[in-house]
């Protein structure tokens, strides 16, 4: 017997509310025709994005989740589905452009392939630029026949208010430590620094994972060192800017962002500190210039950065 190989998506196990709600959409005909799922990176909105794709194209309605051996799962598993429009940052692209939801249109446009629905899936949502957006908004006001937009945002509040009132915003957040904790488990053969991946990634599971699958854990690890060095007088913030520039921007940003938020959390003279909350509101708006594709002097950037860190923490 040929043994299929399914590799269609599930929702994760935190997801399973979220989930039950949306089929039960799916099975009373309900389900709207744009869902915007929101929450931070890194719990799963993606895979949440794609299994409920999955699910809206396979040819067989009564299951919870996508059967995996009807005709439409078939051309899922292969990769080939014509009714599924999965649109992303193209590569050696900083955002999506107006041509990428142009060609959406024009398919969305027509009658499904497959004969059911057509589903679009745009991840990450916010990384839509200005002409990009304006001309999703149409398709948003004018929803094809059976056709399913999911957008997916990190950063909700990036999208156009106009985007976020056309769509139905299912919002995310982590798991519960224990939860994220025994998925982990099951998902690595080592398992000594969960507790520590899980810290600082904020409890996000996917993102734990990450670095607990890659060099990050140490790269983060380091980089907070090298923060903190700062922090203290021990390291110039010209040195440490040396250090940081080496680093990918967008993921060391959200590291300090993250380390921020964590510092506070545990220490009572940096939670009384106004000008941390002012430093983070930089952070945060660095952060959304990157994610938005502007092109930034990085070494300059880190410089500016932590010569302010270094103030904030000494001027309060
Ligand atoms: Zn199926």
């Amino acid at each position: 017997m040929t043994e299929i190989t399914n590799t269609l998506s599930l929702p994760l196990p935190w997801q399973e509310s979220i989930w039950s709600e949306l089929t039960q959409y799916i099975y009373t005909d309900r389900l709207p025709h744009a869902i915007l799922l929101s929450g931070p990176s890194g719990i799963g909105k993606g895979r949440l994005a794609i299994a409920l794709a999955e699910r809206l194209l396979c040819g067989s309605e009564s299951h919870d989740y996508a059967c995996g051996i009807c005709k439409s799962c078939t051309l899922l598993n292969a990769g080939s589905h014509p009714d599924l429009f999965p649109i992303s940052i193209p590569e050696k692209s900083k955002n999506i452009s107006i041509d990428e939801i142009r060609k959406l249109s024009s398919v969305i446009s027509k009658t499904a392939q497959q004969g059911g629905r057509k589903v679009a899936i745009i991840n990450p949502a916010e990384a839509l630029n200005i002409n990009a957006s304006n001309a999703l908004l149409k398709s948003l006001e004018e929803p094809q026949g059976k056709t399913v937009l999911i957008l997916v945002a990190h950063r909700p509040t990036l999208l156009s208010a106009t985007i976020r009132s056309r769509c139905q915003i299912i919002q995310l957040t982590p798991p519960s430590c224990e939860l994220a904790t025994s998925w982990l488990n099951s998902m690595v053969t080592d398992q000594t620094n969960i507790d520590k991946a899980l810290e600082i990634s904020d409890g996000r599971p996917l993102l734990a994972l990450d670095y607990l699958r890659s060099d990050s854990l140490r790269d983060q690890q380091y980089f907070e060192e090298v923060v903190s060095a700062v922090r203290t007088g021990d390291l110039s913030f010209i040195e440490a800017a040396q250090q940081c520039a080496k680093l990918d921007i967008g993921p060391a940003l959200e590291w300090f962002i993250s380390y921020l938020h964590r510092s506070v959390i545990k220490d009572k003279r940096m939670r009384s500190n106004q000008n941390i909350y002012l430093f983070l509101d930089r952070l945060n708006y660095m952060y959304s210039l990157i994610v938005s594709g502007s092109n930034v002097n990085q070494l300059l950037m880190w410089e500016e950065l932590l010569m302010s860190w270094r103030q904030t923490y000494f001027s309060k």
